[in-house]
This record gives C-alpha cells, structure tokens and sequence, in this order.
C-alpha cells in the first residue's frame, strides 16, 4: 500500500532591526515594557496621515536577497491588504503582493517563492486588564519581513532546521533579532498530505512561537490528515491554531483567499525603481555581507577540524564564533583552536544560557587570547583560566592583570615550591613511607597536599617531578 506524503511549505515573519518604524520617525522597539509610547498619527492609522518609507528597512531586504541567492526586484509598489481587526486600524495592511522585494531564493535546499516587506500590526492583550481587552500599538508599523518558501519540505525535522539556520542567518546579517520567544520571528505552516503527485488539501497552522511548536503542529497535523483520509473523510482547507498544552491543533476559521484581501496598489506611497539605486545592485550588496552561518561552519569542521558538535555551539551563537576567529587571530599555537573552543563552548557559553548577555562587551577577544596564552605557556593552570573568565565576564579588565591580582599564576618557580615539598613531605610520613613501599597511589595524595598547601598554584606536573625527586 503506498504511503502519504507529508507536503510543507513555511511562511516566515521576522521584525527587521531599524531604528524606527517602516513608514514614520517613531522608534521601533515594539518590546518595550512600557505600551503605547512610540506611536504617531501615521503608525496609529490617524485618517489623513501619510506614511513615507524607511530606506533601511528596504536595504535589509535587498541583503537579505542578496544573502539568499534571490533575484532583487528591479520595480516594487505596495499593496493595501484589507482586513479588519482591532490591531489594524486602517482597516488594511500595508503590504506587497504583485511586486516583492525578492523572488526566487534557496536556503539550506529550500526553494523560497518571494521575500515581501510589510508592516507588522499592533498588539492585543486579553488579560491585562479587567474592563476588556487592550491594544499596544508600539508594535503598528514596525517593518516586517515575510518568507514564503514553495511547498517542498517533507518532514518536521526539515522544517526546523531551515527556520534555524534561516534564524541565524538574519542574525549574522544583522537584520533581525529573530528570538521566537518575544515574537520577533513567527512561522505559519501549510501542511498537506498525498498518496499521489497531487498536492492534498491543505491546512494552515498559524502563530508557531517556538521550533517545538513548529515540529509539534506539522507531527500532529500529518496524523490527524492521515487518519481523517483513511476513514474515507476530506480535509477542510482551514486555519488551525496550536496549542502547546494539549500537543494538538484546533480549527479557527476558513482560510481568507487572496480575493477576499481585496489588494489594491498603496496610493500614498510612490513606486519604487530600486534598479535606478546604484548602492543597491547586487554586487555592491553582496560586498556588505559577512561570513554567513553555512560557510563558517564549513571552515570549522572541515579547515579547522573542530568536532560538529563544538562548532555548532558557535556558528550558532555568532558573538562566541567572532571571540573564537579573533583569538585565533591573536595566538599561534597548534593548541590555540582546540583550548579557544573548549572555553567558549563550555564556559562562556554557560553564562551566556545564565542570561548574561552584555558580557561580550568586557569578555573581548584581546583578553581571551591573553588567557589562552597564559594557559599555552603554563602560566595558568586550566581552574586558573576559568576564574580569570569569570571575572572577565563579570568586571572585564586585562586578564594578566587579573591573573596577577588573584595569585593565579602557577608556581614553577622552584625554589618556592620546594619549601613546599620539603614541608609536605616531613608532614606525612605515613604517606611517604606507603609510597617507597611500591603504592603509587600515595604519590597522587602528596601532590594534593601541594596543591592544597599552594591554595591551587602550583604546576601540578612540576610538584609531581619535584617530589619524586625528593623521595628518591
Ligand atoms: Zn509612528
């Protein structure tokens, strides 16, 4: 018997990072805790205002383009998109529908059909209030990004890598925050499934917050089809919601069709020859673009030879991956790669999941390499290092100074460490005498009782020479 064929495509929205909004001066900050501050008459949908656009918000989307391999429109307008809703009080949406920013671009092996620029809608909240429900418009008017990929992805798995490599990449571009847990960036999947070449009905799920809600929606969406179809039922085209509680999707509405949109061109805003900008040809673009997440992690697996896992940690996390090339710049060591990776992906990459997310500003890659340094040349034993970190992390400063003012550095110096010896040895006879009788393990206890003695500075392969030498 043959098998359905799960269908996917994803639409993607992610809120461009511009200093204000797409069509007036106010500031895009639409997490701010306190409601309703940056709002105007054009963002707030005043009868009579008129909105003028944001150059920078239409110059993320060209990198964007650019970075996706798409093809840059050379004309675009923008399109009322009508609809009411108490969040939209134009009564439509400013949008793109014939002429997008972008067409015909791919990521990780996914078509993408267009890439639109929009403006995002304010905010409803149901439960801050006992007299009703209350609006936001911080929110109105910020610049929004959306994806629409063709329906060529045929799993969840599939569908969370590219939004996760699709999140980095807007990072590393820096043109979005993308975090799905403050609705920076939002997923819509259209799912179907088929036991032919047809496409099945399909379904929409909206408002998929995190990418375990993204794999939940389309796991639970592919069996709930499946099962309907085997009993001889049809699928209603639909928009589901999900939620997170019950693991389960719940039906909302019938799906609006474009027609119902009623898109008609903006006339407040004039038409665009983007081809006529000679800062926005796709070469002088491509210029602007750094590293990008599936390059860097080519050249640190395959060039650098770091293990898939450790390079994740910092191709995902694109500050720890610049620390780790600007080390890299610094120190020249067969040892540098492998120590420089192991920090940032253990213990930087510990405080940066605690919440502490300024400390790149005082963990710098000048002081970093300093302590890599100090560790190559044995001036640091690795617990040395670690506290020299933390408190990078936490005040910043020179790490050699730091190293120098909590007495880290490692005594191998021989003299000082052999008044050390001399002391432990005449301290622990019985440890001695187990140890000249053959027990090797007596040894180990000896160099703690150094190391303790040191309060940790010793140079634990020094103490141990020394001593050997001592009870020889
Ligand atoms: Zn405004």
């Amino acid at each position: 018997m043959k098998t359905y064929t799960p269908t996917i495509g994803l639409e993607v929205h992610a809120e461009l990072l511009t200093e204000s909004k797409l069509f007036c001066g106010c500031r895009n900050d639409p997490n701010s805790d306190d409601p309703n501050m940056f709002i105007c008459p054009i963002c707030v949908g005043y009868p009579g205002a008129l909105p003028y656009m944001n150059k920078q918000a239409v110059e993320h989307m060209l990198r964007i383009g650019v970075a996706l391999g798409g093809e840059l429109a050379s004309f675009t307008e923008f399109d009322r998109k009508h609809y009411f809703y108490p969040d939209i009080p134009k009564g439509y949406q400013i949008s793109q529908y014939a002429f997008p920013l972008v067409k015909h671009a791919s990521l990780n092996k996914v078509g993408i059909e267009r890439i639109h620029l929009e403006e995002d809608t304010a905010k409803s909240a149901h439960d801050v209030c006992s007299r009703g429900s209350v609006i936001d418009f911080n929110r109105s008017g910020v610049p929004l990004m959306e994806l629409v990929t063709e329906p060529v992805i045929h799993s969840a798995e599939e569908a969370r890598a590219f939004g996760d490599i699709l999140q980095q990449t807007l990072r590393y571009l820096g043109v979005a925050r993308a975090r799905m847990e403050w609705g920076e960036m939002r997923v819509e999947a259209n799912i179907s499934v088929s036991k032919t070449d047809t496409l099945g009905t399909k379904v929409e799920v909206k408002n998929l917050n995190s990418f375990k809600a993204v794999s939940g929606a389309i796991e639970y969406e592919i069996e709930r089809q499946t099962a309907l179809l085997e009993q001889g039922e049809q699928i209603a085209q639909e928009t589901r919601g999900w939620n997170e509680n019950t693991g389960k999707t719940f039906s909302q509405r019938s799906k609006e069709t474009s027609a119902e949109y009623r898109y008609m061109p903006e006339p407040d805003l004039p038409k665009y020859y983007i081809d006529r900008m000679p800062e926005w040809d796709a070469e002088s673009l491509r210029a602007t673009l750094p590293e990008l997440p599936e390059r860097r992690m080519e050249r640190y697996t395959e060039e650098l030879k770091l293990d898939a896992k450790k390079a994740d940690v910092l191709v995902k996390n694109k500050p720890l991956g610049d620390l780790f090339d600007g080390v890299l710049q610094t120190v020249e060591h067969a040892d540098a790669i492998r120590l420089t990776a192991n920090y940032l992906s253990s213990d930087v990459m510990q405080y940066v999941e605690e919440g502490n997310d300024t400390l790149f500003e005082r963990l710098t890659a000048d002081a970093l390499a300093e302590v890599i340094q100090m560790l190559i040349d044995g001036e640091l034993s690795s617990r040395g290092a670690k506290e020299v970190i933390a408190v990078l992390v936490k005040e910043g400063g020179a790490a050699r100074g730091i190293a120098e003012r909590q007495g880290l550095f490692q005594e191998s110096d021989e003299s000082a460490l052999q008044e050390v010896i001399t002391k432990v040895v005449a301290g622990n006879e019985a440890a001695v005498a187990e140890y000249k009788a053959g027990k090797e393990q007596a040894l180990q206890f000896l160099v703690g009782q150094v190391m303790k003695e040191t309060r940790g500075s010793a140079n634990p392969t020094k103490a141990q020479e020394l001593l050997k030498e001592a009870l020889k």
